[in-house]
């Protein structure tokens, strides 16, 4: 772990990504980080390419390589938006080389969780759907709107994200059905609606049901919808653009670092209460 007043070193697996980009611009403008390296896919035509700041376009003097294991070695932290193989490959990497992994992944299975959970056991990992801290707070309020609100009111998650998108509903709908279903103290397995189409009967009394939208560059839009007879309650975020994420999660990095093996997500980084 790093000494004080050394910064502290980030690694950027898929830096060539939508997301890898802005966390490149992210760590870059960050004070007391410095960036380590940065990966992509062996066959990815930018391996050997200069990384740059993705707004500025200032050349560092590191190259995008397909070796994520050496980025481990030479990193205090690793920040992975990737896929969910390569995170379960790289969260091996982390308990090899004692490095922090923070994980935006979204499309993980309960296997793939399982590596970061085996991970978490050796070194501090950060997982979590989405790193905005107005969504942790959405997911927050939702869980205390659901708690108080019986079931008289229908639960509805509805998210709305950019066309090349390739999971759904977003993990970050699925995160908010968890924490419904959790003020609810159902299990979101027993009570989720993801998909209607044709005669699907009256909706069950209980249920979580989810829609999902796709198109445009949309960053990403989630609000949860309380509907009773004659009210209904929405709670809405918008994210403007992936700079929200990429900010949480070096800020998940430098809170990570230093501290002791475990699981954690941005509710223990930002300190929203967990109940
Ligand atoms: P993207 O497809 O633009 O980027 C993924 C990058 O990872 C690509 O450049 C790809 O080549 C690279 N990659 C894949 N396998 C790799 C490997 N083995 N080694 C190195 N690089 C590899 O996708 P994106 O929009 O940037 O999203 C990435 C992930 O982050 C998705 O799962 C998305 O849902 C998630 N995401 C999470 C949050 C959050 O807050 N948790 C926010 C936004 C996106």
């Amino acid at each position: 772990m790093p000494e004080e007043h050394t910064e502290i070193k980030i690694g950027i697996v898929g830096c060539g990504g939508r997301m890898g980009q802005t966390l490149i611009g992210a760590v870059l403008d960050q004070a007391g980080a410095r960036l380590s390296g940065g990966t992509e896919r062996h066959d990815s035509p930018l391996i050997g390419q200069t990384i740059r700041h993705p707004a500025t376009g200032v050349e560092t003097d590191l190259n995008i390589t397909g070796d994520a294991e050496a980025l481990f070695t030479a990193s205090d932290v690793v920040i992975d938006f990737t896929c969910p193989t390569a995170t379960v490959l790289h969260s091996g990497f982390a308990t090899k080389h004692n490095t922090v992994h923070i994980a935006g992944t979204t499309g993980m299975t309960m296997a793939d969780e399982d590596a970061l959970r085996d991970a978490a056991k050796t070194v501090p990992v950060v997982y979590a759907s989405n790193f905005s801290l107005g969504v942790n707070l959405l997911f927050y309020l939702t869980q205390k709107a659901a708690s108080l609100l019986d079931e008289d009111f229908d639960i509805e998650i509805l998210e709305m994200h950019h066309r090349h998108k390739v999971d759904a509903p977003s993990g970050t709908a699925l995160g908010l059905g968890q924490q419904a279903a959790r003020g609810r103290g159902v299990d979101l397995k027993e009570v989720a609606d993801r998909g209607r189409d044709g005669i699907t009967g009256a909706r069950k009394r209980g249920d979580i049901g989810f829609a999902v939208l796709r198109g445009g560059n949309v960053a990403g839009e989630h609000t949860v919808s309380f509907n009773a007879d004659d009210e209904r309650i929405e709670l809405t975020h918008k994210a403007g653009n992936r700079a929200i994420f990429a900010r949480g999660a070096v800020k998940a990095a430098l809170w990570a670092t230093g501290r002791k093996a475990g699981l954690y997500d941005m509710f223990d980084v930002l300190g929203l209460p967990k109940e």
